[in-house]
C-alpha cells in the first residue's frame, strides 16, 4: 500500500519509514503541509502529524479532504485537537495519540482500510461504492462505536480494556470470518509476540463475562475465534 506520512521530525519519520516499509508498505514522505498536498496524488492513506510547521493540522486535514477522499489517520500529542479533526469539517478518518506503538498505528490502519469503502475491497454488507465509513456496528443488542471506541449491549455501556475493545471489534467487523489465534495476536498485540498464548483466552474468558454469554464468541478448538450469536439475541 502506498502511504503518504506527514511528519516533520526528522527521527519519528525515520522510524515510521522503516516500520512502514518492514510491513511491506511504500511510503512517501512530506515534512510540511505544503509538500503534502503536492504528494497526495495515488496514496491509499495518509499519516498526518497535527503539528507542522506551516499549516495548522486541522487546516491540511480539510485541504487534503477537499482534494481527496483518501483515508486520513492523524497522529497526535494533543487530546484536546481530536475532537476537531474528527468532525466532518476536518474529516479525518482516526486518530493515533502520541506516544503509540507502531503496531497500534498498524492496527489503525488496517481497521481504517477495511472499513472505508474502496470499490468492493473492504466493503461491508451490500454498502454501496460511496458509502461512508461504518462508525457503528450494530449486531443485536450490541453496538459498537468505533470511533469513539465505545460498545453498548442493549443500550447499557460496557466498560471494556483497549485490547478488549480491539479483540470484539476485530471479530465484530469481520463477523464471518474465523479468526486464527495467530491472527488475532498479531493484530490486536503485536506480531513479535512469543508471549503465552494464554492472554488471548485470558482476554476471551474477560469479555464474554462483560458481554454477559459465552455465545458471543465461537471457539474454534485449536485454531481460533469467530463472533457468534448468543440465543438472547
Ligand atoms: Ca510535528
Amino acid at each position: 500500500m502506498r502511504v503518504l506520512l506527514v511528519e516533520d521530525d526528522e527521527h519519528v519519520a525515520d522510524a515510521l519509514t522503516a516500520a512502514m516499509r518492514q510491513f511491506g508498505h511504500d511510503i512517501l514522505t512530506a515534512p510540511t503541509a505544503a509538500e503534502a498536498l503536492t504528494k497526495l496524488e495515488g496514496c491509499e492513506l495518509v499519516l498526518l502529524d497535527l503539528g507542522l510547521p506551516d499549516l495548522d493540522g486541522v487546516e491540511v486535514c480539510k485541504r487534503i479532504r477537499a482534494r481527496s477522499a483518501v483515508p486520513v489517520i492523524v497522529l497526535t500529542a494533543r487530546a484536546d485537537e481530536i475532537d476537531k479533526v474528527l468532525g466532518l469539517q476536518a474529516g479525518a478518518d482516526d486518530y493515533v495519540v502520541k506516544p503509540y506503538s507502531v503496531h497500534e498505528l498498524r492496527a489503525r490502519m488496517e481497521a481504517v482500510l477495511r472499513r472505508t469503502c474502496r470499490c468492493g475491497l473492504g466493503s461491508h454488507d451490500n454498502a454501496p461504492c460511496t458509502a461512508e465509513r461504518r462508525d457503528v456496528i450494530n449486531v443485536g443488542p450490541l453496538s459498537l462505536d468505533l470511533r469513539s471506541r465505545s460498545v453498548t449491549l442493549s443500550g447499557e455501556p460496557l466498560q471494556l480494556t483497549r485490547k478488549e475493545f480491539e479483540l470484539l471489534a476485530m471479530l465484530v467487523e469481520e463477523p464471518d470470518t474465523l479468526h486464527t489465534r495467530e491472527d488475532i495476536i498479531s493484530r490486536v498485540w503485536d506480531e513479535n509476540w512469543f508471549g503465552s498464548t494464554r492472554t488471548l483466552d485470558v482476554h476471551i474468558g474477560t469479555l464474554r463475562r462483560k458481554l454477559g454469554s459465552y455465545d458471543w464468541i465461537e471457539t474454534q478448538r485449536g485454531v481460533g475465534f469467530r463472533l457468534g450469536s448468543p440465543s438472547t439475541t
